[in-house]
């Protein structure tokens, strides 16, 4: 895995879930515990397939897995999450225009409109800035925006790259049974037929000891490609818009296999609490991001009522041990 500032890009260009960076900040949610509304039309359900973020979440705390997954409690949206749709947006879209087209002062411009569309297809968006009166809050949130979408151009020349696929969902089923899905933001293919998977961040870099960690996503999106095309992705590359940094690994099969049977372990247990509805929460200092702390018990909270049917741990396995239907 390396770093560099900024990338020299790796694959020559041919032919293109995203993950915020930063949570909210912490806002209670109404009242203290007990039965809670799910998000307007979607039923409580178990789980049928696993995200990079959603394992993430389980890795985290198996009870905000919960929240998010099961309860789908709703959440706050953040200024922070939200700046990083309108960012993802803006570089997605930039590619819609001619090559030499795509020059940083274009994309700056593109800002304000893509914040406008984004704001038609989501109007509880407005709810972030409803207290601004004088739109200075909103007009500094902007610029912001503009100055990640301009420091990419340090870090990628747009004018050479034509992607193969760009914000390309992919979903692919494992032997086990286990579905995968993400959201890539951009996939390269050079005239090699060797494949790039490109991630833009708007937040920093991490410290060299965690860049395994923030790989995790790409290589969970290089095993998917893996599953569905038969193709080993050459590179995988982590694009921080926040600090300038770009983040490259290229994978090989055995992180593959290795990721997979990680997968495999994770998807049991998150089956295993579905069934037994034992969500233990884990309090890190990643608590202070969590929309969810007043149904939590690390901090005086109950949650809602448990929604699913419940079994004994371990009651699902059959004689060989193996994981039944949830
Ligand atoms: S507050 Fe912390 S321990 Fe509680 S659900 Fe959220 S992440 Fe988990």
């Amino acid at each position: 895995m390396s770093t560099s500032q900024p990338s020299t890009g790796g694959l020559p260009a041919a032919g293109g879930e995203q993950e915020q960076q930063a949570g909210p900040p912490p806002v209670p949610a109404q009242g203290g515990g007990g039965p809670a509304p799910a998000a307007a039309g979607r039923a409580p359900a178990g789980p049928t397939s696993l995200s990079p973020s959603r394992a993430n979440d389980f890795m985290q705390c198996p009870l905000l897995y919960r929240f998010r997954v099961i309860d789908r409690l709703p959440e706050q949206p953040s200024e922070a999450a939200t700046r990083g749709t309108l960012v993802h947006a803006v570089l997605e879209r930039l590619f819609d225009d001619p090559a030499a087209e795509r020059t940083a002062e274009r994309a700056r411009a593109m800002v304000p409109g893509q914040w406008d569309r984004l704001l038609a297809s989501r109007p509880e968006l407005a709810g972030l800035f409803a207290e601004d009166a004088g739109g200075e809050r909103l007009a500094r949130w902007l610029g912001e925006a503009e100055r990640l979408v301009e420091r990419w151009f340090s870090l990628e020349d747009p004018t050479r790259l034509e992607p193969a696929e760009r914000e390309l969902f992919l979903e692919a089923e494992l032997d086990s049974g286990l579905r995968l899905r993400g959201v890539i933001d951009r996939v390269d293919v050079a005239p090699t037929g060797e494949v790039r998977i490109v991630d833009y961040k708007t937040g920093k870099a991490p410290r060299p000891e965690y860049s395994e960690g923030a790989m995790f996503q790409m290589t969970f999106y290089a095993l998917v490609v893996w599953r569905l095309k038969g193709v080993l992705p050459r590179r995988l590359q982590l694009v921080y818009l926040g600090s300038g940094d770009v983040l490259t690994y290229d994978p090989v099969m055995a992180d593959l296999e290795r990721l997979e049977r990680r997968l495999l372990a994770l998807w049991e247990a998150i089956r295993e609490a579905t069934r037994t509805g034992d969500w233990r929460p884990r309090r890190t200092k990643l608590c202070g991001w969590c929309d969810h702390q007043a149904f939590c018990p690390e901090f005086g909270g109950t949650p809602p009522v448990y929604p699913l049917a419940v079994s004994p741990a371990g009651s699902d396995r059959d004689g060989e041990g193996r994981m039944g239907p949830v």
